[in-house]
């Protein structure tokens, strides 16, 4: 076993060990720490690098490594986790213990066994001199959880220098393994739906709850909140989705079509409660708040809508919903983030589904769309290509998507091991 396979497990359980629970605005007690912990684990093999904080204890690291030849590479993992309830899970969310062949604790795949990896692999090349001769920056940040606001955004605001030769880009979620039929799937990132988290304001008189109101907001915000709640999106491929669907449609013994995707999707098992939120737009009605007295007609009504879009179709998006928002919405914004899908090509996919068959011979791999965004969003800005590849083989019984901010989140020990030796294979090609 090589040094980075016995590593990786290691610094997966001191990861998960130091808490860096991200509450949004108010610091947790963690980010700083990990960030000094990895930045001690690249100093120990003689990689410097720098921790750059938004505010206090919001801590990201970002290390240069690899030779000068051609075209700068990002690497980068999120140090922060969501919070755990410690009273629902079976064992100690912040322990890192393991059982049963798995390493426990919030984290374990989002994403502290990336960065573990990331880690372990990059220690390990740095010992043996096995540097890569492509410019590689290392990036650990914060503040994902929430956005990235705190973290990645900063980073590309106030420090693109940092980033100015990456052309492209590697970080969650993606690289994991699916069963479709007994036959493994590894999922690679290609492209994250958008985010609309919209504010729907409705005015009119107010008025005497006896008397006839034509114009009264709650009558009105209450349709167009109706009429987005069940609004049916059609599905709609992107080309990430029709090369996915084509690779499942092939072991399925089906041709892909919007009809038939649905079905298709279904194949995956649990995995298809991700996936298949990626065929369509998603709107849904959160909050609602008017009114403060029965007989009282108030002048306003507000609604919250979270919107979910696909790339490619964000005009289609925003004028379907107008149209059922009809006349006398007002629609503001809180979040408005940008759906992205990178072609899955090129040497870099390449060098990815590589080192994936090296490891797992009779596995097939595919491009797909994340239902949600990770910082990839922010690095996108600076115009890299962006993927998520944070490889795993994982067992088909596991109900791996179920896991991303669940209880009992755990990653097989096994799956770590592989996941660094993939990705070692991963840096002799880039
Ligand atoms: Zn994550």
């Amino acid at each position: 076993m090589t040094s980075a396979e016995n590593e990786v497990v290691d610094l997966c359980r001191d990861l998960i060990r130091i808490d860096t629970s991200n509450y949004g605005n108010d610091p947790g007690p963690g980010e700083r720490k990990a960030a000094e912990y990895v930045a001690e684990q690249l100093d120990e093999v003689g990689i410097s690098s720098e921790i750059y904080e938004s505010e206090h204890g919001r801590a990201s690291v970002v290390a240069q490594w690899g030779g000068s030849s051609g075209d700068g590479l990002l690497l980068h993992g999120h140090l922060d986790v969501v919070p755990a309830a410690a009273e629902d899970w079976r064992i100690d969310p912040f322990s890192g213990e393991i059982q049963d062949g798995y390493v426990w604790g919030r984290g374990a795949v989002d994403m502290k066994d990336f960065d573990a990896m990331l880690l372990a692999v990059v220690r390990e090349r740095q010992r043996t001199g096995r540097i890569p001769e492509r410019p590689i920056t290392l990036a650990f940040t914060a503040d994902e959880e929430a956005g990235g606001m705190k973290g990645a955004h900063v980073l590309v605001e106030d420090h693109p220098d940092l980033l100015a030769h990456c052309t492209e880009a590697v970080g969650e979620v993606g690289g994991f393994s699916t069963t479709v039929r007994g036959k493994r799937l590894y999922l690679i990132e290609a492209a994250e739906k958008g985010m609309a988290w919209m504010k729907l304001t409705a005015r009119g008189t107010a008025g005497h709850g006896s008397m006839i109101n034509r114009d009264n907001p709650i009558t009105r915000l209450s349709g167009a909140i109706a009429r987005i709640g069940a609004h049916e999106w059609p599905v709609q491929l992107t080309p990430t989705m029709q090369t996915l669907l084509a690779a499942v449609g092939e072991i399925a013994g089906e041709e892909p079509t919007p009809e038939n995707a649905e079905r298709l999707v279904e194949e995956f098992g649990p995995a298809a409660r991700m996936i298949g939120a990626t065929l369509r737009n998603v709107t849904n009605p959160t909050m609602t708040s008017a009114g403060y007295k029965v007989n009282v007609i108030p002048t306003e009504a507000t609604a919250h809508v979270d919107g979910r879009f696909l790339p490619g179709f964000e005009d289609d998006f925003f004028e379907t919903l107008r149209k059922l928002c009809g006349e006398g919405i007002d629609i503001e914004f809180d979040q408005n983030q940008m759906p992205w899908e990178t072609p899955y090509d090129g040497a870099l996919v390449a060098a990815m589904e590589r080192s994936l068959i090296a490891e797992d011979p009779d596995a097939l791999v595919a491009p797909y769309l994340m239902s949600a965004g990770t910082d990839a969003k922010h690095f996108k800005r600076l115009g890299m290509r962006t993927y998520g590849f944070a490889p795993l083989r994982l067992p088909e019984e596991l109900d791996f998507t179920a896991l991303f901010h669940g209880v009992d989140e755990r990653v097989p020990v096994d799956a770590l091991q592989f996941g660094a030796r993939v990705m070692d294979r991963f840096l002799d090609q880039v």
